[in-house]
């Protein structure tokens, strides 16, 4: 390696039992292709994905990959939620190194002023990173410390194929993840999609994709998930079916995964091609079933397009998911409760309840400016673990107060969402029942679960696998010694 070709290091943190993965950050996979290209050497380090990963043997925290790899440049990926986790890397890398910082990810477009006070940052990257990453690398580029550099979208000939080899553990991977286009042009009230992404849709040629999952595959057999990550990919339904065609050609014995579907696209021909593609499930952003919220939401389509779409979906025996956010501008508690029936109408095999949180720059932080309170959103997730350990609602209003959206959010739970209710987290959940005094949704879940074998049997199921984890990873551990 010549003097100039530097060893970057790219970290994803985590938070302990909470963002565990078994996708690896896309991002740097595809800006360690660009450096190696030319001649950089890179090691991702995806915290996140080693949580998920059971072989302790290659569990190393960043302190000891400093000293492995020792990188010239360390790349941290900040997602708001795991601002508190960043703050902590980038202290514990002052004591230990002192080489280029550079910061970069979602947070930055909601909140793109923070992490100035750290003087051992010295780059952040606003917007897609593709673009400057050669040029943070030349050296004599740093103005002040940090330097802001404002990165333009990416032209999407441009966006590079992913260099899985970069990954540190890549032998545990068994997902692929792949953008086809970036960008959205629809308006949701709560997404901040329009500041990560764009509202110009971005297209990759989808021949180029197929490629490139085909090739990952070979590189490493080990993955059987190909996650399509879009934001969009519906925009261009002719295109989504074209692509889901091409799949069921070429890439024959995986199963497929489409994120962020659109119910307006859904229709027999397009169920036909992902099933014969690999795909097993459908996840539907419903967002509210109650009409008066979901017209505020200004989906751009409508509660019987959704209601439709979950038929097709079951009807072609896909698993049907829905998403839905507690909260939203004139939700109400009793307006809730007609979303959740709206959910239980459509018989979903998963649910998803999110607590809602006001971005920055979206309709729903005006509204809650206006109508409500809002406390910061660093480092508050939606995401629950199997002992059912969630985050406290980061705004309320006085139609929907915070005691209330937790109550929701538990009776919402209980009525539609199995996998939440394990034997692990049923002692909390049970706690929880009696100090929100909804003791009788509690009860009703419990005979639900006793009345149904296959129910029972996920529940158990589920406590064994989580508790078998737990022991092999200690064994595994204990054999490494
Ligand atoms: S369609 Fe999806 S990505 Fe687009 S604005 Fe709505 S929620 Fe955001």
């Amino acid at each position: 390696m010549s003097k100039t070709n530097k060893r970057v290091l790219f970290i994803n943190p985590t938070k302990k039992r909470r963002t565990e993965t078994d996708r690896v950050h896309l991002g740097f996979c595809l800006l360690g292709s660009i450096l190696s290209d030319a001649g950089h050497e890179t090691r991702v380090l995806d915290l996140s994905f080693l949580q998920h990963v059971t072989d302790a043997a290659i569990i190393k925290d960043a302190q000891w990959h400093v000293q492995d790899f020792r990188p010239d440049v360390i790349g941290i990926s900040v997602f708001s939620f795991l601002h508190r986790e960043t703050v902590v890397l980038l202290r514990e890398l002052e004591t230990i190194w002192n080489g280029t910082v550079l910061l970069g990810g979602p947070h930055f477009a909601v909140f793109p002023e923070d992490f100035r006070e750290f003087p051992n940052v010295d780059y952040v990257v606003r917007g897609e990173a593709e673009n400057v990453i050669l040029d943070i690398l030349q050296p004599n580029t740093l103005t002040s410390n940090p330097t802001y550099i404002d990165a333009k979208p990416t032209n999407p000939d441009r966006i590079p194929r992913a260099d899985l080899s970069v990954v540190y553990g890549n032998q545990h991977m068994t997902v692929f993840q792949i953008q086809l286009s970036r960008g959205c042009n629809y308006q949701c009230s709560f997404c901040s999609v329009h500041r990560v992404a764009g509202r110009q849709i971005r297209s990759r040629r989808i021949e180029e994709c197929l490629e490139e999952i085909i090739a990952a595959r070979s590189e490493f057999p080990a993955i059987s998930n190909i996650v399509i990550t879009d934001d969009c990919p519906g925009y261009d339904s002719l295109r989504l079916k074209q692509f889901l065609r091409l799949m069921a050609q070429s890439c024959q014995g995986v199963r497929l995964y489409i994120d962020n579907m659109r119910a307006d696209i859904v229709d027999e021909e397009l169920l036909e091609l992902y099933v014969a593609a690999g795909g097993e499930n459908i996840c539907l952003g419903a967002e509210s079933g109650h009409p008066e919220v979901f017209k505020k939401v200004h989906k751009g389509e409508s509660l019987e397009k959704i209601r439709a779409a979950a038929g097709l979906v079951k009807k072609h025996n896909l698993l049907l998911g829905l998403c839905f956010i507690i909260g939203l501008p004139g939700d109400t508690p009793e307006r809730h409760y007609h979303s959740v029936r709206f959910a239980r109408s459509l018989e979903p095999d998963y649910c998803y309840w999110n607590m809602v949180v006001p971005w920055p720059g979206t309709a729903v932080y005006k509204w809650y400016e206006e109508n409500g309170t809002v406390e910061d959103q660093r480092n508050f997730t939606t995401l629950v673990n199997d002992r059912a350990q969630f985050d406290s609602p980061i705004c309320d209003s006085r139609e929907f107060p915070k005691r209330e959206l937790i109550r929701a959010w538990l009776i919402a739970n209980m009525e539609t969402h199995d996998l939440l209710v394990n034997p692990i987290a049923l002692p909390k959940i049970m706690y929880l029942s009696i100090k929100y005094r909804i003791l009788g949704s509690f009860l009703a879940y419990c005979i639900r679960l006793l009345r149904s074998p296959s129910k029972f049997m996920a529940f158990i199921n589920r406590g064994i696998q989580i508790r078998w984890g737990k022991i092999r990873s200690i064994l595994q551990g204990v054999s490494n010694k």
